[in-house]
């Protein structure tokens, strides 16, 4: 046989399929325990020695998965050297922040792009499926975005009243994806959204078009509610750009 088989010739470029690594495999079961409520946000988790124990592993692969999960924001470091379960864990939240710092040509229009493709459609969805308490955290964070429009301003007061109503919109479609992404989008959005607060007209404008959108919301108009965030957006996005003009 001087030519080997084609099927094996090509095999040369597979590698040999490598055992799982064991931290890994912890992470993924400490993982589990949290996405099934066994592990609650602010739980403790065992202490390392009982961790060696439970899955009969050495402290160092024990400390590796902890260590990943402390990196992915999953759990956090407690006093004494434990961990305990992070409160709103969001990876997501801490990944769109780390792409926006290592993708130098992912910019604001990127964001705003995201922010129409996901939360137009989150408008129409809200209409369709929002409950009451949706509606009633919409109108605390309309009221506070209004409180804070005073002469003395409280630009940070209004800008998480103004965040949180876009997660009411989110967590008024029932899908825990959009509530998490829109929760990601949020961290990003914060410092744009301080430049804005400054220019005349574009506050109140918000608290405007918010109200625009809870009530095409609250009466079901799904496709009014989609064009009121369309154009909310596109108004806030040229704010943007002006802020940063001006700024
Ligand atoms: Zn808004």
């Amino acid at each position: 046989m001087s030519d080997s088989h084609p099927s094996m010739r090509s095999a040369t470029s597979y590698q040999p399929v490598e055992r799982r690594k064991v931290y890994a495999q912890i992470a993924e079961q400490l993982i589990g325990q949290i996405g099934s409520r066994r592990l609650k946000p602010g739980d403790v988790l065992p202490p390392e020695r009982e961790l060696t124990q439970t899955f009969q592993v050495g402290r160092s692969s024990i400390r590796e998965a902890l260590r990943m999960l402390e990196s992915q924001g999953v759990i956090a470091p407690a006093n004494g050297g434990a961990f305990v379960v992070a409160g709103a864990a969001n990876p997501l939240e801490s990944s769109l922040r780390l792409l926006f710092a290592l993708d130098e040509e992912a910019g604001m229009h990127d964001l705003f792009e995201l922010r129409r493709i996901v939360e137009c459609e989150a408008a129409a969805l809200a209409a369709e499926r929002h409950a009451e308490a949706d509606l009633a955290a919409m109108d605390a964070s309309i009221d506070e975005m209004a409180d804070s429009l005073t002469p003395s301003g409280d630009a940070d007061r209004f800008i998480e009243a103004d965040l949180r109503f876009h997660l009411a919109v989110a967590a008024a479609t029932g899908n825990r994806l959009v509530f998490h992404t829109m929760q990601a989008v949020r961290d990003v959005l914060r410092r744009a959204l301080t430049t804005v607060y400054h220019l005349p007209q574009s506050p109140e404008s918000a608290v405007v078009e918010h109200r625009g959108l809870r009530s095409a919301i609250a009466t079901g108009d799904a496709s009014r509610a989609r064009e009121e965030m369309r154009l909310h957006l596109a108004r806030v996005e040229s704010d943007v750009q002006k802020g940063v003009l001006h700024g």
